[in-house]
Parts: C-alpha cells; structure tokens; sequence
C-alpha cells in the first residue's frame, strides 16, 4: 500500500483544486455503522418503512421513523471527528481542498473544523429538523427532548405540518442547490478523492463520473469494490483514517522538499 499512499500524495502536492466525496465509510472509525456492517442500526429496521411516501402517509411509519432516528441521534451526539475528517481539514489548510462533497448527515467533517461553507452534504443533516409544510427549521435537541417527554411523531409548532429530521429519504428529492454545486465542483476539479463510499447510492454516485468526465484524476479509497473502480486511476482498499493520515504527512514532505 505504501506505493499507493506515496503516489497520492504526489497528486495531492500537484493538484489545484482537491475535492474530496465522503460516504458512510469516513464515520465508521468514528463509531458510527455504515449501511452495510452487520448488526448494525439500519439491520434491524425495515428499509421500506423508511421511504419518504410512508413517512407522509402513515403515522406508524412516522413513529417508526423517529424512533429508528432517535437511535441514530444517540449515537451522532457522542460520536467524534476520526483521522479521515481531520486529514481533510489538513487539505483544507495546505490550501488544496475546494470542498468536501458527503452523502453522510452526522455533521463530522465540520466538526472536525472544516468551514461549513466547504462541505456539501447531498444527504442533509441529522442535527436539524426541518417542517415538511414551511420549512421552518428546529435545533435536533429541542425536538429530542420532545420526544423523550413522549411525543411519537412531532408536528410544527407554527403551522401543525409533519416535522421530519432535514435528511434525504429514499425517494425524496435531492436538495437542488447542493448537487448544482456539487456537480460544479466534481467537474472543476484536478483530483477527485473517494473515500468510504459503496457508490451505489444515486444520484450522489454520479460525482466521480462527472469529475472523471471532465479530466480529473479518480481515487478511491474504500475497504470494499465500488462499481466505478475500473474508472480509477488509484484504488486503495485501506481503512480511511489511516490511509489519510499517513497520505497528509507524506503530502507534507513533498511540499516541504519541492
Ligand atoms: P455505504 O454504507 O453504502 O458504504 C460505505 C462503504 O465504506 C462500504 O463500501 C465499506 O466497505 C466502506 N468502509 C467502511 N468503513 C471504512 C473505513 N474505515 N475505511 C474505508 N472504507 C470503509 O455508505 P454510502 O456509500 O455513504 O451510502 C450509504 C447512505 O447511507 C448514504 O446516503 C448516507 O447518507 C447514509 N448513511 C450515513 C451515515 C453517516 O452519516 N455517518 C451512516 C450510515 C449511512
Ligand atoms: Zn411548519
């Protein structure tokens, strides 16, 4: 591996404009199950009670919903940045990285200290709570504490509507404004890092072929395949938080010697 890790940070130190597209798999370190381990959160829940269509049509499948999602919270309140998240704000102060794109919603990169502004989350956030009929938005922690005094499935304050964690559901639409940016960035970009990330969610999967298309080098860093590997000018089947940080030091010796 040590000769993927050397020939990356060679990239990196000649690369403008770094973009770096995170999955579950960046989290994973952090304590927090990707979709896939098993006996993990999403294992013992049926998917299917989570599309968005059943979250607007059935009570149930709302109490289900954030239940399962109060879960989650437990777990994304006490969870920590890992070496992945924080090699990232190292790219960030080298001044390589243009943004991070993350299909997760845990809030870990800008945790990590990276600006809010950089980081593009396609999936939403768990730590907002967002009105299905206004759009008002609610702290995660006030609408917790709702629901541990015995609230099932909240509704707005201000106009009664269906109060929904502000993440993307299967099924529901992708926020517009992120994957116009995102897409920007994917095809602006000289190097394009994958990492922890199956690459079967769609439409986020799209981003390595859009920067792919537009000429950038393709890395992906992931435990396991990933449907777009044979596109990739550098796999690298390590754990993200070492891989990176090992990258970012050997990245800063190559700055410091050129
Ligand atoms: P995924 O679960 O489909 O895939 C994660 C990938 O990461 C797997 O291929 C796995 O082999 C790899 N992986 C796991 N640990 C790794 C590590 N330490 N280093 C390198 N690779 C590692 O995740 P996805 O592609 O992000 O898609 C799942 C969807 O689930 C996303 O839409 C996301 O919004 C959501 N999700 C988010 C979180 C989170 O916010 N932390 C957690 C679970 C799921
Ligand atoms: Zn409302």
């Amino acid at each position: 591996m040590q000769e993927e890790i050397e020939r990356l940070a060679r990239w990196i130190a000649e690369a403008k404009k770094v973009v770096v597209f995170t999955g579950a798999g960046v989290s994973t370190e952090s304590g927090i199950p990707d979709f896939r381990s098993p006996g993990g959160l999403w294992s013992r829940y049926d998917p299917n009670d989570f599309y968005f269509q059943r979250f607007l049509n059935s009570e149930e499948a709302r109490e289900r919903y954030w239940q399962m999602h109060s879960e989650l919270y437990e777990m994304l309140k006490t969870a920590r940045p890992n070496p992945a998240h924080y090699a990232c704000v190292e790219l960030y102060r080298m001044g390589k990285l243009s943004s991070v794109i993350t299909q997760n919603i845990d809030n870990l990169h800008q945790e990590a200290g990276l600006p809010a502004d950089k980081v593009i989350e396609l999936h939403g956030n768990a730590l907002r709570v967002k009105c299905l009929d206004c759009g008002r938005l609610y702290p995660r922690e006030e609408i917790q504490r709702r629901i541990d005094a015995g609230e099932k499935a909240p509704r707005c304050d201000g106009c009664g509507g269906l109060l929904k964690p502000a993440t993307i559901s299967f099924g529901q639409a992708m926020p517009q404004e992120e994957m116009r940016r995102a897409e920007e960035e994917a095809r602006g970009a000289d190097l394009f890092i994958v990492v922890g990330s199956s690459l079967v969610v769609h439409p986020a999967a799209l981003m390595p072929l859009f920067a792919k298309e537009a000429g950038a080098r393709l890395v992906i860093i992931n435990l396991t395949p990933t449907p777009y590997d044979d596109q990739a000018d550098l796999l690298i089947g390590g754990k993200a938080g070492e891989v990176l940080s090992e990258v970012i030091e050997r990245t800063k010796e190559v700055l410091r010697t050129n």
